[in-house]
């Protein structure tokens, strides 16, 4: 017997209708927003992702799948989709024939994680990316974005954290800075982040444990290490928040874990994740990503939410199927004439099932009855001859006799009457 890979889940039917259900709500909100969507390969190229997220990041240090193909060809299951929408934006050419391209994307992605609650090794993101324009609007456009596809989701409690990293060089200067102001503690730091202090010192400001965290606080209070034009960038982002009235906290210590970011970052956070996992979903600005990769200068922002941890803070939301019926064959002249009434009904787009076989009366309904279904149609011999059906309305037990030609009439009005 085969067990599935640690950090990986089955979705089974009972629990898919709540994916659908978020799929579904992020094709309508992602389209008020005018996002289109897309799907890129779940392979890439190994180096697409080390090139972007940084060489020093823990993604790519220690959670890459990697396929090797031989030496030279080295591919990887993506960690994260903003490199690899990114790539296809250069390969595609969307910026000659789209110019500033907004689009949405779902599906799975890979990290060789310490499997735990809210922690996968392969998890699914919903997310959007907005190419091709530099301006603090959409910079307020994406977080509305992201927060009213959490309302949407019905998930309530949560705090937008925001803060600036500044541009290239903001980021270089604070990392020297950062670095000066940590030489005499090292000792006192974690493990990983001496390892972090020439790799990637600004991951150091969000380390979850307490020294580091206590050090942190001390180091950075405000946001002197933003050059004019950033500071007004950031400026302008909170004040488009402030407009919407969309609550914010600014804190100067989240510097997400990637290299790609310059400028606005954010997290969506939410309690109820605990205290070490408690990111429902993040972004920001990667205003360098696309030249890095060999494109044009092009400024660009995403975020992205995990979808697990959207479906643990989600309220239980019933999601109602639409009403089944079911049909019965009583003798075996009756099973081809259930084959036929069943295929017609489907036609017509009613959602029907029927025993192959039959059967006693009595099986077949704990069958429908353990189906949900909300109307179960008898043909025995009798109804054969008579060109009827027995109808069984499942809520109230009432019986009819129905002619075939006014069968499907009647139970539009029946189905209908379920579903509310
Ligand atoms: P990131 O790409 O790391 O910024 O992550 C964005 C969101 O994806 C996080 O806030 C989580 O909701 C989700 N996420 C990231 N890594 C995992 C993981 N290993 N398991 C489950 N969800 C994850």
């Amino acid at each position: 017997m085969f067990n599935r890979v640690p950090g990986t889940k089955d979705i089974l039917p009972g629990q898919s209708e709540q994916w659908q259900n978020l799929e579904r709500i992020s094709d309508k909100t992602f389209s008020c927003f005018n996002y289109r969507h897309i799907r890129t390969p779940i392979i890439e190229h190994a180096a697409l992702f080390s090139r972007t997220l940084g060489e020093a990041t823990e993604i790519v240090q220690k959670q890459m799948f990697l396929i090797k193909k031989d030496d030279e060809d080295v591919y990887a299951l993506r960690p994260e989709a903003t490199a690899s929408i990114c790539r296809a934006f250069i390969e595609n050419n969307l910026d000659k024939t789209q110019g500033f391209v907004k689009v949405w994307y779902a599906g799975p992605m890979f990290r060789m994680e310490r499997p735990q609650k809210g922690r996968l090794r392969q998890f699914h993101h919903i997310g959007a990316e907005a190419i091709g324009s530099a301006s603090p609007e959409v910079d307020v456009e994406i977080i509305d974005l992201a927060r009213t596809l959490l309302d949407n989701f019905k998930i309530s409690g949560f705090t937008i954290v925001i803060n600036s990293l500044g541009c290239g060089q903001d980021r270089k200067a604070f990392s020297q800075k950062l670095r000066e102001r940590l030489k005499d503690k090292l000792g006192s730091l974690c493990e990983e982040c001496v390892a972090r202090y020439e790799r990637n010192v600004l991951r150091i400001l969000d380390c979850k444990n307490e020294r580091c965290s206590a050090i942190a606080e001390d180091l950075v209070r405000g946001h002197d290490h933003l050059c004019p034009d950033c500071s007004a960038h950031f400026n302008s982002v909170k004040r488009g928040l402030d407009s919407l009235a969309i609550p914010y906290q600014v804190s100067p210590r989240l510097v997400r874990g990637l290299d790609y970011y310059t400028r606005t970052v954010f997290e969506f956070k939410h309690s109820e994740l605990g205290s070490q996992q408690d990111a429902l979903g993040a972004g920001g600005r990667y205003d360098g990503l696309v030249q890095e990769l060999g494109g044009p200068q092009t400024p660009a922002i995403g975020f992205a939410f995990g979808v697990e941890r959207l479906l643990l803070c989600q309220e239980a939301a019933e999601i109602k199927p639409s009403p089944l019926v079911f049909c019965i064959p009583l003798g075996d002249a009756a099973v081809e004439a259930v084959r036929e009434l069943v295929h017609g009904l489907r036609g017509q787009g009613i959602r029907c099932d029927g025993s192959y076989e039959s059967r006693s009366l009595k099986g077949a309904m704990r069958r429908a009855n353990d189906l949900g279904a909300s109307t179960v149609l008898i043909l025995g011999d009798n109804e054969l001859a008579a060109g009827t059906v027995t109808l069984k309305d499942m809520a109230s037990g009432a019986q009819e006799n129905v002619s075939r030609k006014d069968l499907t009439a009647r139970l539009k009005v029946l189905l209908s009457e379920a579903q509310q």
